[in-house]
């Protein structure tokens, strides 16, 4: 038994504070408000104690990637990622080759063998050119039961999320057999308008990759696919907290309308969270960040055109409805530099309850991965997986399964 005391615990509840936390090995004994009369205790000096952090967007961190790079890479980025926080993550693919996601699948379907990561999300390959943000337009293709079939054959099991744009031809086929197959399907680099994504949620999509960015801006008589998934209940909505993809106003009314049971934080981070600014790679694409925003740095079909990465490009601004085009976004938001961590504390300073806050970068994501039984609340006989914040919420120290990854209260 371990006894963390004297902090501010974040239970389903309320925060308990003083709280205190008793862990027997790698799950969550009891939890409780007061000072604890057991000893001894670890004083955790009026810190905050989260749930461990869940996140199921992020497609690299630390200089290391899910999207490219080796499997010791990939355990690199799942660890940089778990040292701030995030016990819980999906590895993200973004749109490519239908051969390489196969072949990236099956490499990251190991690591969700051994506990690393929690499953895998595919970004594509079925989206929406007109809303490609960052993504390399020539891979993305038409939805097809047969290619899904093929990706999640070669994730053995471990595809937990597609994120796909239901206007696009076969789009409600593949929604059902995703369905069927407990897969969580995703709208998002989609130009959809409210009603086809309405339809898209009665065929069985229940979530919304990073609202608002790469999808047609909402408008009153049209209110898009934003409209549509923040209207329904029984779909989570993700946003990308991060102060540069959305502005705080577009943060507390997506929080406010989807209420603190259907929100989800992520940080949609890339390689270069927690590196200086420099020259990446997201999939195919080359980014450069400077001031710690990642943008798209060229068009691969056309690589002599390389843009200002100041000037244009906001997934969601651009895009021409109905427009074919196939040039890269030059300049466009690719991915963020952020951890899960980095996002919570961003919300809470754009206005989230710290509970809410909670619930949408831990309880929210464990549902959507079917993990709520095991982990993502602070409460007895879900995983001792927790962090430890500083009053500016900064992770002190990191407990997955009972064990201390970083730090130490
Ligand atoms: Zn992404």
């Amino acid at each position: 038994m371990l006894l963390l005391a004297g902090g501010r615990i974040v239970t389903p509840g309320g925060v308990l504070s003083p709280g205190w936390i008793r862990l027997a090995g790698p799950v969550i004994d009891a939890v409780g408000p007061g000072d604890a009369r057991e000893q001894p205790a670890v004083d955790l000096r009026g810190q905050w104690v989260l749930p461990g952090f869940v996140d199921i967007h992020v497609h690299g961190g630390g200089g290391a990637s899910f999207t490219e790079g080796t499997i010791d890479e990939a355990r690199q980025a799942a660890a940089f990622h778990r040292g701030h926080g995030t016990t819980t993550m999906l590895a993200s693919l973004v749109t490519a080759p239908l051969t390489e996601l196969e072949t990236r699948a099956a490499m990251l379907a190991e690591l969700a063998d051994d506990g690393t990561i929690a499953g895998l999300h595919l970004e594509g390959p079925f989206l929406s050119p007109a809303r490609r943000g960052a993504q390399d337009p020539r891979h993305m293709i038409a939805p097809d039961v047969a290619v899904f079939e093929r990706l999640r054959a070669a994730a053995r099991g471990h595809l937990r999320v597609i994120t796909l744009a239901p206007e696009l031809p076969g789009a409600a086929k593949v929604i059902e057999a995703a369905t069927r197959a407990g897969v969580t399907v995703a709208v998002g680099h989609t130009d959809a308008t409210a009603e086809v994504t309405m339809a898209a949620i009665d065929a069985g999509a229940r979530h919304a990759t990073h609202l608002f960015n790469g999808m047609r801006p909402p408008h009153h008589r049209e209110p898009g696919a934003v409209g549509a998934l923040l209207d329904r209940d029984e779909v989570t909505c993700e946003v990308i907290a991060d102060g540069v993809h959305l502005h705080d106003i577009a943060i507390r009314l997506a929080a406010r309308a989807a209420g603190p049971g259907r929100l989800v934080l992520v940080s949609d981070a890339m390689a270069a969270a927690g590196m200086p600014d420099g020259r990446y790679q997201l999939g195919s694409m080359r980014v450069t960040v400077a001031g710690g925003v990642a943008r798209l740095l060229e068009d691969p079909a056309d690589p002599g055109h390389t843009g200002d990465p100041g000037q244009t490009g906001d997934p969601g601004q651009t895009g021409d409805p109905g427009r074919v085009d196939t040039a890269a976004q030059v300049g466009a938001i690719a991915g963020s530099t952020a951890t899960l961590a980095d996002v919570v504390r961003h919300a809470i300073a754009a206005g989230l309850p710290v509970p809410d806050a909670a619930a949408a970068a831990s309880t929210n994501p464990a549902r959507v991965l079917g993990r709520a039984d095991r982990t993502g609340a602070l409460r007895p006989g879900l995983a001792a997986d927790l962090v430890v914040c500083d009053d500016d919420f900064r992770p002190s120290a990191v407990m997955r399964q009972g064990e201390w990854l970083a730090g130490h209260p």
